[in-house]
């Protein structure tokens, strides 16, 4: 299966986008772990990178698609795969759309997580995320079972740099201006599935399994 999630920051993507990549064993390939990532290890993308996410701007495209084009030509992406963060813009979108066509291959599906804008301040800034594998976390709707430890890789937790409110607030204007207008593009250009994402994790993986099993 290859897929895309939509969603705006906070939505629930990445702790969908683990799930369903146990389910379907597919890799996935998040733009967001991957700057960080390369921040946490200095590399000339992540010093790059850092200039625009601490301030809660996108990545310049270029830079972005690259990333994403080296990540899809790798052995384990052959049979599938799920992209969280990606695309952004309408422009990396269809730069994407002419790189599978490229590679002969091509979507199956795009999904949006859909939540309102009122619940995105408490996802991001309850967020925490484990510092050695990258799973999500949240103080109030899903904590660890030992605070401040990944349940999985006894990982340390910590909150990212742009988890806070004045750059969550302008992740979210970023996300109203250059990538909601994505949810009309693949409505025009595929079809679009959506799940609500207000429900709990569970609900909403649910949901989430019974449109891609169906
Ligand atoms: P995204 O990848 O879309 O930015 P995350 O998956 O990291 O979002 O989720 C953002 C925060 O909200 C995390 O702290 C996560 O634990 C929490 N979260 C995710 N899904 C839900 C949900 N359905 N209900 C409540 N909190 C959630
Ligand atoms: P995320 O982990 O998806 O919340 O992404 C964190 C930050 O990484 C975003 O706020 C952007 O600064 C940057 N980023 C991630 N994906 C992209 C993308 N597709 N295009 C541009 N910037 C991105």
């Amino acid at each position: 299966m290859r897929m895309i999630l939509l969603g705006a920051p906070g939505a629930g993507k990445g702790t969908q986008a683990k799930l369903i990549c146990e389910k379907y064993k597919i890799p996935h390939l998040s733009t967001g772990d991957i700057f960080r990532m390369n921040i946490s290890t200095k590399t000339p993308l992540g010093v790059e990178a850092k200039k625009y996410i601490d301030k809660g701007q996108l990545v310049p495209d270029a830079l972005t698609i690259q990333v994403v084009k080296d990540r899809l030509i790798e052995a384990d992406c052959k049979n599938g795969f799920l992209l969280d963060g990606f695309p952004r813009t309408v422009f990396q979108a269809e730069e994407l759309s002419k790189f599978l066509e490229s590679i002969n291959t091509e979507l199956d599906v795009v999904l949006l997580i859909d939540v309102p804008k009122e619940f995105i301040i408490e996802r991001n800034i309850g967020r925490r995320i484990c510092s050695s594998c990258g799973v999500s976390y949240h103080v109030k709707f899903h904590p660890p079972k030992e605070l401040g430890t990944c349940d999985f890789c006894g990982g340390r937790l910590i909150q990212r740099n742009d988890d806070n409110e004045e750059t969550v607030k302008e992740r979210l204007n970023v996300y109203t201006n250059q990538t909601h207008p994505l949810i009309d593009y693949y409505k025009t250009n595929h079809s679009l599935s959506i799940v609500d994402g207000r429900d709990t994790i569970l609900s909403v993986s649910k949901n989430i399994f019974t449109v891609l099993d169906s």
